[in-house]
């Protein structure tokens, strides 16, 4: 346990909440959720539920209903060939992906992780006792040569796209690799799914859809993203029956399930309108080139994010990951996560989340100016 450290991205966060309590205008672009409400039909939906007295127990796996919703959602979205048998709902996608990687790995095993990468990523794999190898990416975050970081002790590739920190998108080409990869090392593969509706220009691929990868795939996603409902704590894996039974006895022994009341409101956002999906959508793509052209006037090298809501922009030229995040909180009341958080691979970096307001970026991009 001492060997794992807090999550950088929960302890900024903090830290932002304090100054903001303290009396600062802190511009808080450390945040990992989206900056808007829950639609009304879904909050209505978990208040219903607590109302008809739907306060007690669950399965583990959850309740029919939903695991029902979930599996038609991945058959539809996903072309994944499920049913609700197959999946199970977890307190949150966190949750998933720690339980699925404690079902996957033991000690001496490895997970290829490609390149930064998730805060949580590296610590859930610690905690099984396994390692991680970091796969290599090019500057618009791609991997490259990913048989590189494949030994002998291999067990897993962990891939997440869209990505957080990077917002790479992977495109089929890139998912067949690693599907030859992992079927030519017997590997599994965990496809940490939750930025799949946040999403520009590009076409989101599930590749436990590939052939082949139907038994080797565990595919995780959840609600907080896409219908900003990260406090409810809902998310959700589907993967091959064995591992599906490990993760069940993981979550029988420590949470039980997830929140049975919040379950009713993930029925109403799968089965409810999805208009305001697709304005959050519409609204962080006008953030997002702002903020990436913003910062490239400013002579910052930035890619342009193919989803999720954060920007990756490269520091190097100006100190480094670490010592732009503090002179940006210092100097420019700026609160953002260094990439060093996100792995080796992160250090040049500093990650900008543009779950604030245009008025907010722009003000933020006045202050770096004045900063650099
Ligand atoms: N995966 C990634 C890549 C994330 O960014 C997050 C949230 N920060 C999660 C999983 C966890 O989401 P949840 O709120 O559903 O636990």
């Amino acid at each position: 346990m001492a060997s794992i450290h807090e999550s950088t991205t929960l302890k900024i966060s903090a830290t932002a909440k304090k100054l903001i309590a303290n009396g600062l205008d802190i511009i808080d672009m450390g945040v990992g959720e989206p900056d808007f409400d829950t639609p009304k039909h879904i909050v209505e939906a978990g208040c219903n539920s607590i109302r008809m007295g739907e306060t007690h127990y669950t399965p583990t796996t959850g309740i029919p209903e939903l695991r029902q919703a979930i599996a038609e959602k991945l058959r539809g979205d996903n072309s994944l060939n499920v049913t609700a048998e197959d999946v199970i709902v977890t307190p949150g996608a966190k949750m998933a992906v720690f339980a699925a990687v404690q079902a996957l790995l033991q000690e001496g095993d490895g997970c290829v992780l490609m390149g930064p990468s998730w805060v949580s990523y590296e610590p859930c794999v610690a905690f099984s006792g396994a390692g991680v190898s970091w796969g290599n990416v090019d500057e618009n975050f791609m991997p490259l040569d990913l048989a590189a970081s494949i030994n002998s002790k291999t067990r897993l590739i962990l891939l997440n796209s869209p990505s957080n920190p990077t917002g790479a998108v992977f495109d089929i080409k890139i998912l067949e690799e690693i599907r030859d990869l992992a079927i030519d090392h017997n590997l599994f593969v965990i496809s940490d799914e939750i930025y799949e509706k946040i999403i520009y220009d590009h076409e989101h691929i599930s590749i436990g859809s590939l052939s082949g990868m139907e038994d080797r795939t565990i595919t995780i996603n959840g609600f907080s993203k896409a219908y900003a409902m990260t406090g409810w704590r809902l998310g959700y894996l589907t993967g091959p029956k064995e591992c599906n039974k490990w993760v069940t006895r993981l979550l029988s022994h420590s949470v039980s399930q997830a929140t049975t009341f919040v379950q009713r409101a993930g029925v109403a956002a799968l089965h409810g309108p999805q208009d305001e999906v697709a304005a959050m959508v519409t609204e962080f793509r006008i953030r997002r080139d702002l903020l990436v052209f913003g910062l490239r006037e400013l002579g910052i090298p930035c890619s342009t994010p193919g989803g999720a809501f954060y920007v990756f922009p490269d520091v190097s030229e100006f100190g480094g990951g670490d010592l732009f995040t503090e002179k940006l909180l210092k100097d420019a009341l700026i609160a953002a996560t260094p990439g060093s958080a996100f792995g080796p691979g992160g250090v040049n970096y500093v990650r900008l989340s543009y779950a604030t307001s245009q008025a907010r970026i722009t003000e933020a991009l006045k202050r770096i100016e004045k900063m650099l």
